[in-house]
């Protein structure tokens, strides 16, 4: 899909580096406030199926947003997420809300800045506390992305002091589902970047500054078996072994493995019962990543026909369902040129910002499957997401957030001049 009118011709100032230096010296002398703010969000325990921890942690993050006099706050309802149960059947779990704050919706350059309120950490998991050492935050959540939010506060709310930024209208939307897949944003991303002509997540930077730059795409498919059950001892012939089915299955499947951009893992089996009966049903669960879209093809055709092979060869009925999917984020023009200008900013603020290749998906790969062109790691410099390892740098704060906003103020010029 052709992304929508960013305009990449021109050419950095020296007086837009020097704004950005300002702003990240500015910053540096706030850092145990935007600490505080980091720490307030991540003592929050807002697990993406605590919904009244996510809910609480939008509305903190709505306060500490005050100072940018958003036009728009709200708390938008989002669509259930999709989980499989033991017995194979869809069910429907309800979701925190997304904040959504937005300013200056008529202007003719508007940014999506997006990260979400939502953790890997359910309500009951022992790791809730933040630690400080030195530069360092230790905490759920502290890198993927409570960081990037401060870091997206202080980048907004720098705008209305500078003369492009002034002209410049932002979403800020912040999903509750993020590390489920966003299922349920999914509609809510799609409006809210299909009305923009640039996308700034702020999903983590690595511990090294680099960023994402291209993403796999990332698929959830489970495949059930229905078999025929019967007793061991006295028909063992006459049942239809699920468990035999679904082995055959998962090993065919990963031999698609061997080569190229597909990753294919089985993440997870389920199924049988008592040892002395034919198993009648099994789940096995998958997460598959691709390159490409003929990857994405190429998978859905092979899991459908190995499937259809299997159910005729085995007489086990095989139903494929596909719960989620992200496409592939792949490079385009218009990204090396984001990227060309994070690097060059970064450069001169001593913060270097390279992008990188990465098998990760997030929400920057459904957005620019709209055709908004993004950069979606430009949170907070940070490592050890997802474990109780989990760090980020305070340091980064002030440079990535004079980054985001003088990425957008350029852009910002660059739309008003072309
Ligand atoms: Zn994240």
């Amino acid at each position: 899909m052709e992304e929508r009118r960013y305009n990449p011709a021109g050419s950095s100032d020296m007086s837009r580096h020097d704004g950005a230096l300002a702003l990240a010296e500015q910053l540096q002398s706030t850092i145990e406030v935007c600490a505080g703010e980091v720490t307030a969000l991540a003592e929050i325990n807002s697990g993406s199926f605590n919904v009244a921890g996510v809910d609480r942690c939008g509305e903190r993050l709505a306060e500490l947003a005050e100072p940018l006099n958003p036009d728009v706050v709200e708390f938008v309802a989002v669509d259930p997420t999709i989980t499989l149960d033991e017995s194979g059947n869809r069910s429907e779990t309800q979701m925190g809300h997304a904040l959504r704050l937005s300013k200056r919706q008529d202007a003719p350059f508007r940014v999506c800045v997006f990260g979400h309120l939502d953790t890997v950490f359910p309500a009951d998991h022992w790791f809730q506390r933040v630690e400080r050492h030195g530069d360092v935050l230790r905490g759920p959540g502290v890198a993927d992305c409570k960081g990037g939010l401060v870091i997206a506060l202080h980048a907004l709310r720098h705008l209305d002091r500078t003369a492009w930024g002034q002209q410049v209208g932002w979403e800020f939307v912040v999903v509750p589902d993020e590390e489920v897949g966003s299922h349920g944003s999914k509609a809510l991303l799609a409006e809210v970047g299909s009305a923009c002509q640039l996308g700034l997540g702020v999903e983590p930077a690595l511990p090294t500054g680099d960023i994402a730059a291209a993403r796999k795409g990332s698929l959830t498919v489970h495949a059930i078996f229905r078999g025929k059950p019967s007793h061991v001892g006295r028909a063992h012939a006459e049942g239809r072994s699920a468990i035999r089915a679904a082995s055959k299955f998962v090993d065919r499947l990963e031999d698609l493995n061997e080569g190229g951009g597909l990753t294919v893992n089985c993440g997870a089996v389920r199924g049988g019962g008592p040892l002395n009966v034919v198993p009648d049903f099994a789940i096995a669960s998958f997460n598959i990543r691709v390159l490409t879209d003929q990857d994405h093809l190429k998978i859905v055709e092979e899991t459908s026909s190995l499937a259809a092979a299997l159910t005729a060869s085995t007489e086990v009925d095989i139903t494929i369902d596909w719960i989620a999917a992200r496409p592939p984020k792949q490079r385009s023009a218009a990204m090396e040129t984001l990227l060309a200008d994070a690097a060059e900013i970064g450069t001169r603020l001593g913060d270097p910002v390279i992008g990188r290749d990465t098998g990760g998906s997030c929400d920057g790969n459904d957005l620019a499957a709209t055709g908004l062109v993004n950069l979606d790691s430009l949170g907070i410099r940070g490592g050890g997401i997802h474990s109780e390892d989990e760090f980020a740098d305070l340091t980064s704060i002030p440079t990535r957030s004079a980054i985001m906003a003088y990425l957008i103020e350029q852009a910002a010029e660059r739309h008003h001049t072309k």
